[in-house]
């Protein structure tokens, strides 16, 4: 089933993210939590991707064995930017074999000392129009309501962001925010520059105070003052933390499903306590 066609669902509706195991060692423990997360049927699973090694192959098994064995969507990541065209043709080839009929387009953060000089792919744009002229997927991609960090301003972003549409995006799925109202500016500016698709608020469940110092690192998020006091007070107590963690978690999906939000994501990140958690925090909402 297309992701479009599950996000036409009017009420509340929760999906996970996961992340394939960095080794094969590892593969079998982060299949169990997969699966585990999977158990608690959410509407459907994103299954992230790490350019080259062996996550990338993995993000095709994970996401092929929630649909075969758990009968879960699964959305599966691909990203583009130290890719080749014929690597990314691979990759579409494995996904449509594996019946995965949704991906996440992205451009992939830029390594360190990169050579960008003789590039297939320069943003998610141009992957999202190749998958588009491939055919068979529907396609999502990322965005950023704090702006992304490349961007010289949130303006810019958002015009590059109807780029994206553009060349055939269909859905886009937040970064992580901690403020909602950071969320429903962002959705205003990206109807006023005519991005009318489904926009997905992606929240992260914070359950140990080094996540947080990760989170402002990769995405320059704002913690809001009531949210930073929780990890001054919790942040070095795992269990308090978590529990704060998904409390917060729970107050922000409650306050976008209350303000006419129909689906939020959630950054489950291998964790089936967590998302079974934030379920039953919900459980009278999302039924
Ligand atoms: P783009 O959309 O290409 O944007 C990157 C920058 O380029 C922005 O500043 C944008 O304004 C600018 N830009 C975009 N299009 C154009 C254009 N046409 N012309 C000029 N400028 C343009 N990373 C992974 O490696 N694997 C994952 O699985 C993964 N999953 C993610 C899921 C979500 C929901 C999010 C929010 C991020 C994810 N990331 C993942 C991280 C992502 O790869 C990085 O944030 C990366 O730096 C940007 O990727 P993008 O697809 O947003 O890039």
């Amino acid at each position: 089933m297309k992701i479009i066609d599950i996000l036409k669902n009017p009420n509340p509706t929760i999906s996970f993210e996961v992340f394939p195991p960095k080794t094969d060692a590892l593969f079998d423990s982060v299949e169990k939590a997969c699966e585990e997360i999977a158990d608690l049927k959410p509407s459907y699973m994103s299954v992230t991707y790490g350019a080259g090694g062996g996550t990338s192959a993995h993000t095709v098994n994970i996401s092929k064995n929630l649909q075969e064995k758990k009968g879960v969507v699964s959305l599966a990541h691909l990203s583009c930017i130290s890719s080749t065209e014929e690597l990314v043709h691979s990759q579409l080839e494995k996904l449509r074999e594996a019946k995965i009929e949704n991906i996440l387009a992205l451009r992939g953060d830029i390594p360190e000392g990169f050579d960008a000089s003789h590039l297939d792919y320069h943003h998610a744009s141009d992957l999202a129009k190749e998958i588009k002229d491939f055919g068979g997927f529907c396609v999502g991609g990322a965005c950023y309501p704090e702006g992304h960090p490349d961007s010289a301003n949130s303006n810019e972003d958002i015009d590059n962001l109807k780029k994206k549409i553009d060349s055939g995006c269909e859905f886009l799925t937040t970064q992580m925010f901690f403020d909602n109202n950071i969320h429903y500016k962002f959705l205003y500016k990206a109807r006023e520059k005519g991005i009318f698709c489904p926009i997905i608020p992606g929240i992260m469940p914070i359950t140990n105070g080094k996540q947080v110092e990760r989170a402002i690192k990769l995405s320059g998020t704002i913690m809001p003052a009531r949210f930073l006091s929780i990890v001054d007070r919790f942040g070095n107590d795992k269990e308090a933390m978590t529990q704060a963690g998904i409390a917060y978690a729970t107050d922000q999906i409650i306050d976008l499903f209350a303000n006419g939000i129909t689906h939020v994501h959630v950054y489950s990140m291998n964790k089936p306590e967590v998302a079974k958690k934030i379920l039953e925090n919900l459980s009278a909402i999302v039924k």
